[in-house]
């Protein structure tokens, strides 16, 4: 706790909040810090809340050196304020303690398929307004990659029954289980009443490497092992991991924690190329994976992946290539191999239903506001903007919200 008083002390509370300006949903950082000096946490709490009902996650796993932490003025001297810990405190507080009133309700019905930050959000966002929410998820809790991908280490489970609590408070009615598309489709549902309908389906399809060997038994794909890591208990002691994500990073830090084996990761380009957060990249080296750089995979086989080096080439005129070194291409052993070079849409609810244009990607079409080529139906999230950050999803999800209101409004007449 004193050191949460000590952030806040610290903060220099300035007049043009460069942090709040990096944040993606403007949380209004020293406002809070005030009112927890003022011992104001309630009012802490709500503000946060209000202004994104996924507070107490964004504060654990939000990239909080390109946001807050990145942009406090203070980074100057090296020492930035670590807002995000002060976020922690009085969201996991409030999530705990408040009691939240249902709003009285106005008699129209808003569906909203998926249980990720986006749904979540628009769910919470609506309900206070006085929609009558129903969600709708494949899986049997809420959450999507929060539950389903993040591992427990990083994030814990147990804010999500915290916050279910909360929605529950709220009314919102949440149907799992259920994957909306080849059974029930978005034409059932209006012929049900739903007066809008939002997509926040996030990316779950893997991609492939489009080699051979991608169908053996000892190959999986991170996000298909992330939703249940137990599950996987024959890895062997070498496992080795495609990809340089925070995805990869993930599942290499899982099995570092659930098993024996030694985990190394294999990566076509240099460290400088690397997608995943530097601080992820460095927890997992901490940890004991093995980053190998330059390497591409050609082959899956049942004890170990064919590699072949790849050469770097700088240019005069500055430019950067590539080349395969197929000539001295080695096998490189392992037990298992886990894939993790990103994932796209899956189509189950736009090929079952019509209007719901995709781009090239296979991400549903949808504006600045979420509105998708449907009259009535939205979308944001991952599955508008490909894979991003759960900040991001709730940034989006916040405009959506209020465009659903003003349709539905300016549909009965209400405006
Ligand atoms: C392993 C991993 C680690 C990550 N780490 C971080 C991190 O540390 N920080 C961060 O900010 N972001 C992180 N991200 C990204 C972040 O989790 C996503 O940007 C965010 O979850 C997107 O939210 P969403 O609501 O759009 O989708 P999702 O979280 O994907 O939720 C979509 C939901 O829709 C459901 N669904 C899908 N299709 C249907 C259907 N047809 N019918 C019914 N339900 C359906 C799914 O079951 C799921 O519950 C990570 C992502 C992964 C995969």
């Amino acid at each position: 706790m004193s050191e949460i008083l000590t952030e806040a002390q610290r903060c220099l509370k300035c007049k043009r909040p460069l942090c709040k300006e990096g944040c993606p949903v403007s949380t209004e950082i020293p406002t809070v810090m005030q009112m927890l000096l003022d011992g104001k946490m309630d009012e802490a709490g709500e503000l946060l809340f209000n202004n994104n009902p996924l507070t107490a996650i964004c504060s654990l796993i939000c990239p909080h050196e390109k946001n807050c932490l990145g942009h406090c003025v203070l980074n100057h001297k090296n020492s930035p304020i670590k807002f995000y810990e002060v976020e922690n405190y009085i969201s996991n507080f409030y999530l705990e303690k408040a009691r939240l009133k249902a709003s009285e309700k106005n008699g129209h019905l808003v569906g909203i398929i998926g249980a990720g930050p986006a749904g979540l959000t628009l769910a919470i966002i609506l309900a206070k307004k006085g929609y009558s929410v129903t969600i709708i998820d494949s899986k049997d809790k809420i959450g999507g990659v929060l539950r389903y991908g993040i591992p427990e280490f990083r994030l814990p489970k147990s804010i999500l029954d915290k916050l279910l609590d909360r929605m529950n408070d709220l009314g919102i009615s949440f149907r799992p289980n259920t994957l909306i598309g080849p059974t029930i489709t978005i034409d059932d549902m209006f012929e049900d009443g739903y007066d809008a309908i939002f997509i926040g389906t996030g990316v779950w399809k893997p991609n492939r490497l489009r080699i051979p060997g991608e169908t053996l038994g000892n190959v999986h794909f991170a996000i298909d092992f992330l939703k249940n890591p137990d599950s996987y208990n024959n890895l062997g002691d070498h496992v080795v991991i495609i990809g340089a994500g925070n995805v990869a990073m993930d599942a290499a830090r899982t099995i570092l924690r659930k098993t024996t084996a030694k985990v190394d990761i294999i990566f076509f380009r240099g460290r400088e190329e690397v997608t995943a957060l530097e601080e992820e990249l460095m927890l997992a080296e901490v940890d004991g994976v093995k980053m190998n750089y330059y390497l591409n995979t050609i082959r899956i086989e049942e004890n170990g992946i064919i590699v072949e080096p790849v050469k770097k080439i700088e240019h005069e005129d500055g430019t950067i290539t590539y080349e395969n070194d197929s000539a001295n291409a080695f096998k490189f052993d392992c037990s298992s191999v886990i894939i993790a070079i990103g994932q796209g849409a899956q189509t189950n609810i736009v090929k079952n239903t019509k209007q719901i244009d995709t781009n090239k990607r296979g991400l549903i079409e949808a504006s600045d506001k979420g509105a998708t080529t449907r009259p009535g139906v939205y979308a944001a999230g991952d599955v508008v903007s490909g894979a991003r950050t759960v900040v991001e999803a709730v940034a989006a999800t916040k405009k959506v919200a209020e465009e659903i209101d003003e349709y539905i409004k300016k549909k009965y007449n209400e405006l």
